[in-house]
């Protein structure tokens, strides 16, 4: 059984577009458990340190997104300056922290069977444009990254999950102290495993 814990933020426009109680509800109907959560306005350092300065990290997203010039037929030079993938890595996450730390969030913890993988399932495609119906970014959200490279932001995509084990337990730590976190029974935890 792999019970694990991962990290959900409904970011700003989540929160400013009333959804956080439909977002909740797809994780908990699931069968995920709440085991911590409360709503924070990050400071943008705190936003900053969210996302690891990690240079491989930067450079695959930077590379990821040099696709998206391409396949939209866009100069990344003409709209940013640069086509140096690293430098575009590093620019999202500015890009990144900004969007994060533009009004309230609201941090949670879920813990359940396979929770990494399955809030990611429930949550969508990173990319709003290709998120499919049925799942939380494709039912609520349609933005684009030829829209977001373009103005200079972030994807809005209304929510952050963890990706995997090593970054969920970075990122639980980061949002939450150890006594912020809670053990408790589902009533219907009997019946459904
Ligand atoms: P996630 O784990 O599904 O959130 O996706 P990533 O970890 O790959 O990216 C982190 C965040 O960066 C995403 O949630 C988006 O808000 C933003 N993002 C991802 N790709 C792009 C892109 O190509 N362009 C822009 N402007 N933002 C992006
Ligand atoms: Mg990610």
């Amino acid at each position: 059984m792999k019970l694990e814990r991962t990290l959900v933020l409904i970011k700003p426009d989540g929160v400013k577009r009333g959804l956080i109680g439909p977002i909740m509800e797809r994780y908990e109907r699931a069968g995920l458990k709440v085991i911590a959560m409360k709503m924070v306005t990050a400071s943008r350092d705190q936003a900053m340190s969210h996302y690891p300065v990690n240079e491989e990290h930067m450079q695959l997203m930077g590379e990821k997104s040099l696709k998206t010039y391409v396949e939209y037929g866009l100069d990344p030079i003409e709209y940013i300056g640069t086509n140096n993938p690293l430098e575009i890595g590093k620019m999202i996450r500015e890009w990144n922290s900004e969007y994060l730390s533009s009004g309230p969030v609201v941090a949670i913890v879920l813990e359940g069977i396979h929770a990494i993988s399955n809030v990611r399932l429930l949550t969508g495609n990173t990319l709003p444009t290709f998120a499919l119906p049925g799942t939380i970014r494709g039912d609520f959200s349609i933005d684009s990254p030829a829209l977001a490279n373009s103005r200079k932001r972030a994807v809005i995509n209304l929510i952050h999950a963890s990706g995997e084990p090593e970054e969920a337990e970075r990122e639980i730590n980061h949002w939450f102290t150890s006594d912020e976190i809670h053990t408790y029974k589902r009533s219907d935890e009997d019946v459904m495993f």
